[in-house]
This record gives structure tokens, C-alpha cells and sequence, in this order.
């Protein structure tokens, strides 16, 4: 007979004792005694990381190494790890010594430090109370910066609740199916794409582990070039890309995760993450907000429209000519009314074809035949030759005695002169 219950998929080590001990509603010392057989047994136990494996796993009907990758949060704490690494500590806790049980405690602390407190989904804890009658905790929620269900697509409710299993009331407890009880702290203030990016990237992990230290570093240092983040000579630019990482995330977030950069530039963490050759041991979380920032650069640099060939659409000077024709006349009317005086320049102004007019007059035939009128008539501003208007009114300045005494050959004579002379325009 086993004591446990059989686990539900992405149910977390802890909740899987917890369910156990409430199904035989015992207390939880002298459950945990049953558990591990083990007389003065423990009081507590891990809710991330069950160093008893072979134990629980035989309690609830698994393989070991079936409740260790799917149902613990080892496959997260040592993805990152070398390969060697990983699967011989994973050796380690499968196979412990006679009488010896591996501590995890180390291990553990990976995801508590950065994730201290319990959360759940209210539409997934609603969801399994209808479908199987009670509730249990999920190990994605439980990763650090998860703050989304990625099957709701909603928010996380965060407890108050700590990631360990003991006889305190509230640790006992299994994720409400409603959001109104009082384990109930709040919601993320997290903008929700960066958290779902996030979650999408902690899940990745969780499903992808033990990968190759080497892989990891070309991966990131392909990502950040193709999002951008490279000097004009060349080199990647870790040190800016650590600035828009930490502006991207935000030093909350980052202080809560246990990201916090404590150096700038090219020494800050992210910049580090991306040195071929860095030995440095660095959290798994540190990675998952550097993958999912690059994911998110390269989504944006891939969403923004490419630059294009600037095309010109040929006009119809034609019909433009003959529209700022009938405009100069209509202004030239206008100007014969009120005996206003104006200059060619405001007269093409007006009919909107100064800059196409004086870039290519002879695609403005029209418009060159009125502007030819105007500038004989009385509305035009220069009067370089002097018009019959100006030499009636003032005779003088052309050596005149007065307009009655002008001549008809006298008039040829001077108009010819002021057209010859006359470059207005
Ligand atoms: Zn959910």
C-alpha cells in the first residue's frame, strides 16, 4: 500500500506529501514518520527538492527518477550546469549512500532565495477542485520570476506562504479555489508581456535541462548580436546591453529575483553571462531573465517595419498647372479688387506651386502665360521697366512731364524696354 498520492502532472514534491497527509488526516510529525520510516523522524520536509527520493517516489508509485525530473525543481537548479555536473549530482541523489540521505538544502536555495513564497492560479486551483476535488500546488508557478499561468494566460496569486513544509497552519495548506481567502498577498505589477516572456522562459528550462555551458554563451552571444547590441567595430556591446537589460526589468524586480547589478558595464552580470570562457557560477534565474530579455529585443527588432526604398508617385503637372492657373487668376482678381500689389513669389505662395514652379517652370505653361499677364499689370509689385499706371502717376521719374504728354511710340518704346528688362520671378 502506498501512502501518497499518485501526483498530479507539474505537481510539486510538497504538495504531493501535503495531500497525503491531509487524505489520512494525520498531523504532520507522525505522517512524515510513516513516510520516511524512520523512528524520531523529522518534522519538516522540503517542498522543492525531496532528498529522500527513492522513499517518496516508492510511497507514491513512481520511479525515482520520474518524481526527481517531473515533479522537483532539480531539472531547473542544474540546467545550467556542465553536463558532467549535473547528471552526477543527479547520480547522487538517486543513489545515495547506505543509511545516507544527500542534502538538497544547497540545491533548494537556488529557487527559494530568489522565490521565497508560494503561488498559484486561481483559474487552475478552481479548475482541478471541479474536476478532481481538491487543489494542489503547481511546480512552474513556483520557479523564480514566474508571475503567469501560461495555460490561464492570468496572473499569479503570491501567498505569504513559505516555501517549506511544517507544522505551521498556513504550510499545510493547499492553494484555495479562491483568490478572496487570506493566503491571498497580491498580484504581479509586472508589465505582462515581460511576464509572460519570463514564464515561457522557465518553462523552457524545466522541459531542456543539463545543457552544455559552451551552448549557452554562443546561444546569448547570437542573440545579442541579432537584437543589436554590437560596437561599429565589431564587438559585442555587453556593456549597453546590461543598461537596457537592467531598464528593461527594472531594480525591483531585479532585487527581488536576487539580480540586483552591483557593477556596471562590461563587469555587471549580464555582460559576464556573455563572456566565452566564464568560469563564474551564476543562478539559473540570472539566465532566464537574460534569455528572455534577448527573446523580447529580437521579437521587437523582428516586429518593426523594414526600411523602404522611398518611391515617388509621378504627378500630373498637367492638371496641376491648370489648377494653380485658375488659383493665380482668382489671387490676381482678388488683388485687382482690393488694389493690393504683389510680388510673383506671393502670387505662386498663394496658389501653392512656388518651389514646383521655379523648379521646372516649362511644366507650368499655363501658369507661365497668367504670371506673363500679371507682371504687365498694375498688380505687380516690381515694376523694373515702369508700367503706363506708375508713369501716369508719377511722370517724373521717368523723365516725363505727365501722362498726357506720353506718346503712343513713347509707350511701345518703354514696355519693350521693361520686358527685356524685367527677370522678376
Ligand atoms: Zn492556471
Amino acid at each position: 500500500m502506498t501512502l501518497l498520492p499518485k501526483p498530479y502532472a507539474d505537481e510539486i514534491v510538497g504538495s504531493i506529501i501535503l495531500r497525503g497527509r491531509i487524505h489520512l488526516g494525520l498531523a504532520l510529525k507522525p505522517f512524515l514518520r510513516w513516510v520516511y520510516g524512520i523512528e524520531n523522524g523529522r518534522s519538516t520536509c522540503s517542498f522543492v527538492l525531496e532528498p529522500a527520493l527513492a522513499r517518496v517516489a516508492a510511497q507514491c508509485g513512481l520511479d525515482p527518477k520520474e518524481l526527481l525530473e517531473r515533479h522537483t525543481v532539480f531539472p531547473y537548479v542544474s540546467a545550467f550546469l556542465p553536463r558532467h555536473g549535473a547528471a552526477a549530482l543527479a547520480s547522487k541523489l538517486l543513489n545515495p549512500r547506505a543509511g545516507q540521505i544527500a542534502s538538497t538544502a544547497a540545491l533548494a536555495q537556488n529557487v527559494v532565495s530568489s522565490s521565497p513564497f508560494r503561488r498559484f492560479c486561481v483559474e487552475c486551483a478552481r479548475d482541478e477542485k471541479r474536476r478532481l476535488g481538491e487543489t494542489h500546488w503547481h511546480r512552474t508557478h513556483q520557479l523564480p520570476g514566474t508571475e503567469l499561468c501560461e495555460v490561464h494566460g492570468v496572473p499569479l496569486i503570491r501567498t505569504g506562504i513559505r516555501m517549506s513544509v511544517s507544522s505551521r497552519v498556513d504550510e499545510l495548506s493547499m492553494p484555495p479555489s479562491s483568490a478572496a481567502r487570506s493566503t491571498a498577498v497580491a498580484t504581479t505589477a509586472l508589465p505582462l508581456p515581460i511576464a509572460k516572456t519570463i514564464a515561457e522562459t522557465n518553462q523552457r528550462v524545466l522541459n531542456n535541462p543539463l545543457e552544455a555551458a559552451v551552448a549557452w554563451c554562443d546561444r546569448y552571444r547570437t542573440a545579442a548580436r541579432s537584437a543589436g547590441f554590437v560596437h561599429p567595430s565589431g564587438e559585442l556591446a555587453s556593456g549597453s546591453l546590461a543598461g537596457a537589460l537592467q531598464a528593461h526589468y527594472g531594480d525591483k524586480l531585479l532585487a527581488e529575483l536576487k539580480c540586483e547589478m552591483r557593477t556596471d558595464g562590461t563587469r555587471a552580470w549580464p555582460a559576464l553571462l556573455l563572456r566565452p570562457g566564464n568560469k563564474e557560477p551564476t543562478s539559473v534565474v540570472r539566465h532566464v531573465l537574460l534569455e528572455a530579455f534577448l527573446k523580447s529585443c529580437n521579437e521587437d527588432q523582428a516586429a518593426k517595419p523594414k526600411l523602404q526604398r522611398k518611391t515617388y508617385t509621378k504627378r500630373d503637372y498637367a492638371a496641376i498647372d491648370k489648377i494653380a492657373a485658375t488659383r493665380l487668376q482668382q489671387r490676381i482678381r482678388e488683388a485687382v479688387k482690393t488694389n493690393e500689389r504683389l510680388t510673383v513669389q506671393d502670387l505662386l505662395v498663394s496658389a501653392g506651386v512656388f518651389s514646383a514652379y521655379v523648379h521646372g517652370r516649362e511644366r507650368f505653361p499655363l501658369c507661365r502665360e497668367v504670371i506673363g499677364e500679371f507682371k504687365k499689370s498694375a498688380q505687380a509689385e516690381r515694376q523694373l521697366g515702369g508700367r503706363e499706371f506708375w508713369r501716369q502717376r508719377a511722370p517724373s521719374r521717368w523723365g516725363l512731364l505727365s501722362a498726357r504728354l506720353l506718346t503712343k511710340v513713347d509707350r511701345a518704346h518703354l514696355e519693350d524696354a521693361a520686358d527685356t528688362s524685367d527677370k522678376v520671378e
